[in-house]
């Protein structure tokens, strides 16, 4: 019996948005929702502007869960990509200073047939069947992570790390090779002349 309120099914709306802003579903789209669902709940997210930061630990499909639904992005500065390769998703109120990690870790019983039939998959066996097959526990795996309690799912604590500075802007100035304008802290002097990255490389 599930009793679990907070538990979601592939019709879920908020899932449906971050599938369709992904492309695809997928396990790891599927991660990120879970993490995104617990800090829309306790951040009270409604408008998508830059009062939550998120720091996130990997650049995996989760990401884009994320971005859709608790409206942290690259180009508005608020979402920090810090490459740990884990699944852990940091989150900060810059109006009340609050903050929540999650990691997300979701353990799967995989039968031994379940095991060979992923074995086969990643040694590039792409038969109709074990396509089919994998295709089959792929879902199954996404219907497992959004269904499964929160708690068997997801560590909740506190940040171990402080809120990140907010995004700075910074003037421009021209590279004296290509004549396209590259922000200030990523320029490259040489011989008195500025550079932008890629045309300091290629000098
Ligand atoms: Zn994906
Ligand atoms: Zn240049």
């Amino acid at each position: 019996m599930n009793t679990n309120e907070n538990a979601y099914t592939l019709s879920d709306p908020d899932w449906l948005r971050a599938v369709e802003f992904h492309g695809h579903m997928c396990p790891g789209l599927a991660y990120g929702f879970r993490a995104a669902k617990v800090a829309m709940r306790e951040f009270q997210v409604r408008s998508l502007d830059e009062e939550i930061v998120a720091v996130v630990e990997n650049d995996s499909c989760a990401v884009d869960a994320i971005q859709t639904l608790v409206g942290c992005t690259f180009g508005k500065g608020n979402l920090v990509f810090r490459d740990m390769g884990k699944q852990v998703y940091t989150f900060f109120s810059r109006g009340t200073g609050k903050g929540l990690r999650i990691a997300v870790e979701f353990r799967d019983d995989e039968t031994p047939e379940e095991s060979g039939v992923w074995q086969r998959f990643r040694e590039g066996d792409r038969s109709a069947d074990t396509l089919e097959r994998v295709n089959r526990l792929r879902e199954s795996k996404i219907r497992k992570i959004l269904g499964a309690r929160e708690e068997a799912i997801l560590k909740v604590s506190a940040p171990e790390t402080g809120l990140p500075a907010k995004a700075r802007i910074y003037p421009s100035v021209r590279c004296s090779r290509c004549g396209e304008k590259v922000m200030e802290p990523r320029t490259r002097l040489h011989d008195g002349a500025v550079f932008c990255i890629p045309c300091h490389e290629k000098r």
